[in-house]
């Protein structure tokens, strides 16, 4: 496996910017870490997870639906000029993603979404560069090339055909670290405590075994300022509005990002609404991610990736949450 500096590495995704629409984490001038063009800022591989929802590389914010254009005739969506190739998901950001794949193809596959996803080269980061050093999961799979940090230098492990062709062309000299064995960061990483793990599935199983009562979620909720700032940070969440919107005397459909913690997320046109209280939207962020997904996918949709618990300015992210109700209802 080939060892890369970071500079190589930015050398190697430059060389790929005229087949690939290029994203990786570059730090903008005020110091936030993006996933952007390697012309808007310096690349920034260490520091750990990107603040944005990283899966918002495939399911934006605001995204074109079809266009109606002046003479009445239907315009699809145009499809990508080039495959995106995007540096940067974590191990947990790879497991997000992984769901939102199947939930965008099951039962009805999502052209928008696939239009973006399909051909993508994915990158994954690992190791020791995370926040302030701290030692990032190594994902061993879920991407195409995985960057795995011994704190010198990256460690470039391709996990398909299409990563292994790329990497080829990646020219890495002695970087003079002296090499870190990948079997002793693999250690490393199999240590990581699970603490948030254990945590959270507890929190899971006694939401589903109805131990949580009423009393806490009304009391959880009374902390939310409908912020919506959780949703639009998690990168599992794929609830969206459509508006219809005059462009250029044209007729877009976009869809838009939603919030399950505004009043209206439910509201139905009679004006009953089945979410109208606070304790239900908070009842809902939770129980959805930790009990109705685990109905119906068989598995949490919480992977744990920290975001909405960093952007909380009330602190009730997921991870908070649980701690409180496994210290309360065990
Ligand atoms: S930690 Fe929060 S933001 Fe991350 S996947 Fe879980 S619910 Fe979403
Ligand atoms: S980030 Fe916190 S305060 Fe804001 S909507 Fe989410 S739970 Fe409520």
């Amino acid at each position: 496996m080939k060892r890369a500096t970071t500079q190589e590495l930015k050398t190697f995704f430059e060389s790929l910017g005229t087949d690939y629409d290029l994203r990786a984490p570059v730090k903008l001038h005020d110091g936030t870490r993006v996933l952007g063009g390697l012309d808007e800022g310096p690349l920034a591989l260490e520091g750990g997870k990107i603040p944005q929802k990283p899966t918002s590389v495939f399911f934006p914010q605001f995204d074109e639906v079809f266009m109606v254009s002046k003479d009445g005739q239907f315009h699809a969506a145009e499809p990508v000029k080039k495959p995106i190739f995007v540096v940067g998901f974590t191990a947990q950001d790879l497991d997000c993603l992984e769901f939102i794949d199947k939930f965008f193809s099951e039962n009805y596959r999502d052209d928008i979404y696939f239009n973006k996803r399909d051909g993508a080269v994915l990158v994954g980061v690992s190791g020791k560069c995370g926040k302030d050093g701290e030692f990032l999961k190594i994902a061993g799979g879920k991407c195409d090339i995985e960057l795995i940090s011994d704190g010198e230098c990256f460690i470039v492990h391709p996990h398909t055909d299409k990563g292994k062709a790329l990497v080829e062309s990646l020219k890495a000299s002695e970087c003079g670290c002296g090499g870190v064995k990948m079997e002793t960061l693999k250690e490393e990483s199999d240590a990581l405590p699970k603490d948030d793990e254990e945590t959270i599935d507890k929190a899971s199983e006694l939401i589903r075994a109805g131990k949580v009562p009423d009393d806490f979620w009304n009391e959880i909720a009374t902390r939310c300022i409908a912020c919506t700032s959780c949703n639009l940070a998690c990168p599992t969440c794929t609830c969206f509005e459509v508006y219809d919107r005059e462009q250029d005397g044209k007729m877009v459909r976009q869809r838009i990002w939603d919030s399950c913690q505004l009043d209206g997320f439910m509201r139905e046109a009679s004006g009953h609404n089945p979410a109208g209280l606070q304790m239900q939207r908070t009842h809902r962020r939770i129980h959805h991610k930790l009990a109705a997904d685990v109905e119906r996918w068989g598995h949490r949709t919480c992977m744990l990736c920290g975001r909405c618990d960093d952007v909380c300015p009330t602190d009730i992210g997921i991870k908070s949450v649980c701690k409180e109700i496994v210290e309360r209802y065990s």
